[in-house]
Order: C-alpha cells, then sequence, then structure tokens
C-alpha cells in the first residue's frame, strides 16, 4: 500500500515539474525576450516616441545631436541596433537616403514611415535657378513634414496605431499617452493660428527649405529658398535673383537655423540689411521628450516677432 502511495506520489511529482515546465515556456513564448526595442531616425520621431512609449521601450536614435540627416552615413554601432530593433521608426519621403542600403539587410517588416498618408509637396525650385521651376515634378518631395503641427499629428497617430500593433500588451497606455501628445500638439497648432493669422505680409526667404508645410499651413508665403546644403555653391544669377525678390517683395526677414547660416545668406543679409532670424528644424535637435513642444513653441515666437518686424539681426 504504502509503495502504491510511493508510485502515485512520484507521478503527480513529474506531473508537476512537467506542467510547471511548460507554463514557464509558454509565458516564455509570449514574452519578449527583451524590452521593444524601437530605433526612430530623426530627434523630433524619438520625441513622439518619448511621449507616447515614456520608459515603457528601449528607445534609441539614428541621429546624434548635431548630426545632418541630408548627409548623414551610418556607422557600424547603427547598423547594430537597426539589426537589433524590433519596430524603426523613419520619416520617410526620401528624408532618410541613409538607411536604404541598410534596409536591404532587415525586415522591412519592422518599418514605418511616420509621414504614411500625408500629401507630399514638392522641393523649391527657384524661378530663378538654372533648372527652373519646370523640373520640381522629377525630384523627391520635401520630406519636412513634422514642423507642420497638424502633420506631426498625422505622424503620432501612426505611431501610436503601429506600437498598438506590435506591442499589443501595453496598447491602451500607447493610446492614453498618445492622445494627451495630440491633444498638446492640436493646442500648439491654435496658439499658431492665433498669432499668425492676423499679421500681414508673412514672406519667407530662407537657405534650407524645412519650413514649406509649416509655411502652407499658417499663409506664409515662401518668396525664395536659397538651398545650400549638398550643393557646391549658389551661382551670382540666382543671387542676384534673391536680392531682387527680396526689394520687390518687401521681405522682413531672412531665415536660417543655429548652425547652419549659410555664407550666401550671411552676405544677402549685408547687401539687403534684412536681418537673419533663426529657426530650428528640429531635425539635428536633443533627444527628449518635450524637444518637438519646446522648439515648435520657439519657433513660433521668432515667426511672430519676424513679421511684426522686431526681429534682431544675426552677422
Ligand atoms: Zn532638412
Amino acid at each position: 500500500m504504502r509503495n502504491r502511495y510511493r508510485i502515485l506520489g512520484a507521478g503527480f511529482c513529474v506531473l508537476l515539474t512537467w506542467w510547471a515546465a511548460s507554463s514557464v515556456g509558454l509565458a516564455d513564448s509570449l514574452r519578449p525576450a527583451h524590452p521593444f526595442r524601437v530605433l526612430t531616425t530623426i530627434a523630433p520621431l524619438y520625441s513622439f516616441v518619448k511621449s507616447i512609449a515614456g520608459e515603457t521601450v528601449e528607445l534609441a536614435n539614428l541621429l546624434p545631436q548635431n548630426a545632418d540627416p541630408h548627409d548623414y552615413v551610418l556607422s557600424p554601432g547603427d547598423a547594430r541596433r537597426i539589426a537589433q530593433a524590433d519596430l524603426i521608426i523613419r520619416n520617410g519621403l526620401g528624408l532618410e537616403f541613409f538607411l536604404e542600403k541598410a534596409l536591404a539587410e532587415v525586415d522591412r517588416e519592422k518599418l514605418l514611415d511616420a509621414s504614411a498618408g500625408i500629401t507630399p509637396l514638392p522641393q523649391w525650385v527657384s524661378p530663378g535657378s538654372p533648372t527652373g521651376g519646370s523640373r520640381a515634378g522629377e525630384m523627391p518631395p520635401n520630406p519636412h513634414v513634422w514642423l507642420d503641427p497638424v502633420l506631426a499629428v498625422v505622424e503620432v497617430e501612426n505611431i501610436v496605431r503601429e506600437l498598438c500593433r506590435r506591442d499589443t500588451a501595453k496598447a491602451s497606455n500607447y493610446r492614453a499617452r498618445g492622445k494627451l501628445l495630440v491633444e498638446e500638439l492640436l493646442r500648439l497648432d491654435e496658439r499658431y493660428r492665433h498669432s499668425l493669422d492676423p499679421l500681414p505680409d508673412k514672406k519667407m526667404v530662407s537657405d534650407h527649405d524645412a519650413f514649406a508645410y509649416l509655411a502652407e499651413r499658417y499663409g506664409i508665403q515662401r518668396v525664395a529658398i536659397l538651398e545650400t546644403r549638398g550643393h557646391a555653391g549658389l551661382s551670382p544669377k540666382l543671387v542676384a535673383w534673391v536680392l531682387d525678390s527680396i526689394v520687390r517683395n518687401r521681405v522682413r526677414a531672412l531665415f536660417s537655423e543655429v548652425n547652419h547660416v549659410s555664407s550666401e545668406l550671411r552676405s544677402i543679409s549685408r547687401d539687403s540689411g534684412v536681418p537673419i532670424v533663426l529657426l530650428d528644424s528640429m531635425e539635428s535637435g536633443a533627444l527628449r521628450a518635450d524637444l518637438y513642444e519646446r522648439v515648435a513653441e520657439a519657433n513660433r515666437q521668432a515667426l511672430v516677432g519676424a513679421f511684426q518686424g522686431d526681429s534682431s539681426a544675426h552677422p
């Protein structure tokens, strides 16, 4: 009898051990071996994901602070981060040309274009440039959609949807925090409208066409863009055309970015007497959750100051 109990007891232990082992196996199969890894390409996208997901994902950004996406080259460390990511979020619209070759090596299934669904604007082609205005349709689109707060909402909603789809356990958290971020962006849009709508003659001359979508949203006319990044230099004919356009259109301010003011824009400012006002495209910005709201608000104040005529000149 005692032997019978012993055999039954041993059998129960084997069953218990098997059940415990299979339960652990099941839990392991449901639980990722590491925290959900998200890799963004540029600082504004990092800022969106940080606001939406907080510390619940392992978040990294490809571009270090002060790196320019328009001439960035991937490092071996970047290639490793691309391979290890569960989700790669890029802006798209041709901004991340540096990713193209690397992505051939990885599963494109884990790639999200945050700009999906946005109708792109063409890149600026100056009527006075040698190429003229007719080839604009053949060029890649202008990628800087995030600087328009309303289009930033589209990017945030795309990101929230993708995070919920791929990391279902935290979906309600992503939705709740994403909703708060969207509300903040819409309040920002309201501030832009409220302060810019009453101002007449909002005209823009700049040396990087990062603010095209923002200009379109808030009724700012782009008079001339001296796109100097990636160019060997601007022709004297184009510079003369820009100077003439500034006088004819009574342009009040030239726009550039910290650490990116081109020598061409400086000399145009000297010749025309029109001051340079600094904006920030955020593409080389700091990796922090509040980057977008902080910089967009600073841009708004700089634009309002410039169009009110109280901007200060930068050499
Ligand atoms: Zn740019």
